[in-house]
């Protein structure tokens, strides 16, 4: 039988044919793919004629289709839909990749004429997205040492190759640690206050490490939240809290100290062979906010408002202590526990109070409704398209004069084939070099498929961010697929799907989808101020421990000389730098900071959380101050960010949209970081 992936597509939209395609299709699709792409780049280097943009950087561009076609499909499937043959192919197929990507970065040949043709831009005439596709080309290259003497690109090599073990084996001791320590509690013991489903948890955690009679608390979150939160014993909270600050760090074979240290060093070292003064620099050269001088600047401008809410929400919880006679200084493992007892007097929800009114098809027609009035897109239901599952449909997108936008497909329900968490991804994305290819894009969620499928306020959220990225994809108008759609630089491809979220919760909004499963009845104003008014209690709390993390993520990162002091010293040191409260502690310590030290893409970047939704929060403003649906500013947000992709520097777009550069204060307001009043 033929392979699917070597045709032409006469599908509906040009969907791949997913009736058609086997497992065995894809290593052969996948090898031919190598294949082709490396005749591709032969004929680059080979080329007689001097190095320009077409036949060199849009050449690039072209290489390598069928692997991207294969790609795509397999990607997507072995996420949403996947089964043990396609696991093995996985697995397989991750050498292979990464050593046809590395062949292809250092083949100096192809960086020598990329580099001329980078080097002649300044006497090039080319259009705007040329010179960007030009610059990152030359910038990838550079990035994996392509520029170097072959002495430093080995060591980068080398290096690289080290630290991929050390943060693996980072990752492991972790869990090993967290697998090992267990908080023992026995029939003597004070549980008053955890619930029934909470001790029902450690029983059956202390059952399965063969303990009797006890209850079985663990370091992981799910663990050890419900405990802090509830449990009345002060003694228990206190030795919950130590356990969880030393993850990583105890005095055992599993202990990441040593490892952190050298993991701060190596990435040092790289980044000063490829030209760059410390590990972070090197990062951030590649993101939005390009160096770490930027990062302190916005950091800054959040942590001193915090500082003072946390103080206050510290004095709350204080005064709160008192005033239940205990006569104690609060310690960081009360913060959870007074918490609570607060959150329950003050904003008291019944999620089943809510989830009568989220029923899911009415929450996506909300979503629709919400891109109808900004951009005029309608969304029509299409059944004649072939699909990998049934669960996924299929809707048509056109703009407002009719023209066909692309296709979008929702794929919403949980099953066991299918990777947890939401995500939005394509089948095929936008471009427009030779023709128009229209975009085909999905979004998937875990929710838990039941008739009728009502969801909790985070589940509501999490599809209108969804549907956000899919925005990003489905409107790109750009000329090269590389730039296209959501192919923007890590810490801006959450604006579109966070600011989505503001009008999932808008209370006109709200009114307009948020419907009573049986009656049909419109959410009552005081269940809508009760959601919205939760939004910024204890916000003084989470924001400084995200804060604090990411303040120590950029002391490990922007060291510039290595450091002599040891993990605790270091992480003390760069506390009191920032004058850190007593009573809270970062979110993570340096042993068990998976994001920075299991792999490199977010370290240097656990401050992208907050950058992105200083972006969303400042540019939702924009539509609050012209209105919610304002035509102009939806207009500019649509030509201006979701149009345009990775075709210019994210904060020129974004100043584009937004006239001037993002300010931090819609996002203090939104956190309630800007009150002096004690609610
Ligand atoms: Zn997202």
């Amino acid at each position: 039988m033929s392979n699917p992936f070597f045709e032409d597509w006469n599908t509906p939209y040009g969907i791949p044919p997913f009736d058609r395609i086997q497992n065995e299709h894809y290593l052969e699709a996948f090898e031919r793919g190598f294949a082709e792409q490396n005749v591709e780049i032969d004929r680059i280097t080979q080329n007689q004629a001097p190095a320009n943009f077409t036949n060199t950087i849009e050449a690039l561009e072209r290489s390598g289709a069928l692997l991207a076609k294969t790609g795509m499909v397999f990607s997507n499937l072995s996420s949403s839909d996947t089964n043990d043959s396609l696991q093995a192919i996985e697995l397989a197929l991750a050498p292979k990749y990464a050593a046809h990507e590395g062949r292809l970065l250092n083949n100096q040949a192809l960086f020598e004429r990329v580099k001329q043709v980078y080097s002649s831009l300044p006497e090039a005439d080319l259009d705007a997205d040329q010179v960007k596709l030009c610059e990152d080309a030359y910038t990838r290259f550079v990035r994996a040492g392509a520029a170097l003497e072959e002495q430093a690109r080995d060591q980068v090599m080398a290096l690289d190759e080290t630290l991929a073990e050390l943060q693996t084996q980072f990752s492991q001791n972790l869990l090993k640690d967290t697998n090992e320590f267990e908080l023992v509690i026995d029939a003597t013991e004070d549980i008053a206050g955890l619930s029934q489903t909470t001790l029902q948890a450690a029983k059956a955690e202390a059952q399965q490490r063969g303990k009797t009679n006890s209850y079985v608390f663990t370091v992981s979150r799910s663990s050890i939240t419900p405990l802090l939160q509830f449990a009345d014993s002060r003694e228990l909270r206190e030795k919950m809290y130590r356990a969880y600050i030393r993850n990583g760090a105890n005095d055992n074979a599993n202990n990441n100290q040593p490892l952190v240290s050298q993991i701060a060093t190596l990435r040092l070292q790289r980044a000063q062979l490829l030209g760059y003064s410390s590990h972070a620099h090197y990062m951030l050269d590649d993101r939005m906010a390009k160096n770490p001088a930027n990062v302190s600047e916005l950091l800054g401008q959040i942590w001193q408002p915090t500082q003072k809410k946390v103080a206050q929400e510290a004095q709350d919880l204080q005064t709160m202590i008192q005033e239940r006679g205990d006569n104690f200084e609060l310690a960081p493992w009360d913060w959870w526990y007074y918490t609570e007892k607060l959150r329950s007097e003050r904003y008291a929800l019944d999620e089943d109070q809510i989830k009568p009114y989220f029923k899911l098809e009415n929450v996506r027609d909300g979503a629709f409704d919400v891109a109808h009035r900004l951009f005029g897109l309608t969304f029509e239901l299409v059944n004649d398209v072939p699909v990998y599952h049934p669960d996924v449909l299929s809707y048509q997108v056109k703009d407002a004069d009719g023209s066909l936008i692309g296709l979008f497909l929702v794929d919403y329900f949980m099953r066991p084939t299918k990777q947890g968490g939401a995500w939005m991804s394509e089948f095929r994305a936008q471009s427009n070099l030779d023709a128009s290819v229209r975009p085909i894009v999905v979004n998937c969620c875990n929710f838990p498929k039941s008739t009728p499928c009502l969801l909790t306020m985070d589940e509501v959220r999490i599809l209108f961010h969804e549907f956000g990225h899919g925005l990003h994809g489905l409107l790109s108008q750009v000329r090269y697929e590389s730039q296209s759609g959501t192919n923007v630089k890590q810490d801006f491809v959450e604006l579109p799907s966070q600011i989505m979220e503001h009008w999932a919760t808008e209370p006109s909004v709200l009114r307009n989808y948020a419907r009573h499963v049986d009656t049909g009845e419109t959410i009552p104003d005081v269940l809508i101020d009760k959601l919205l008014a939760a939004d910024t209690f204890n916000q003084g709390f989470a924001t400084t421990e995200y804060l604090a993390a990411s303040y120590l993520d950029m002391a490990w990162s922007g060291l510039e000389a290595p450091t002599m002091l040891g993990v605790d010293e270091f992480e003390a040191k760069a506390m009191a730098a920032i004058n850190l409260i007593d009573v809270v502690g970062p979110r993570y310590n340096s042993g068990y900071f998976q994001h920075i030290f299991a792999e490199d893409n977010y370290s240097a970047g656990y401050y992208a959380y907050i950058w992105a939704e200083v972006l969303d929060a400042d540019g939702f403003e924009a539509f609050k101050e012209n209105g919610i649906f304002d035509p102009a500013t939806a207009l500019s947000f649509r030509q201006n960010v979701l149009e345009r992709g990775g075709t210019a520097e994210a904060m020129g777009l974004y100043q584009a949209f937004r006239g001037r550069a993002p300010a931090v204060e819609p996002l203090l307001r939104k956190r309630g970081l800007l009150t002096t009043s004690s609610t």
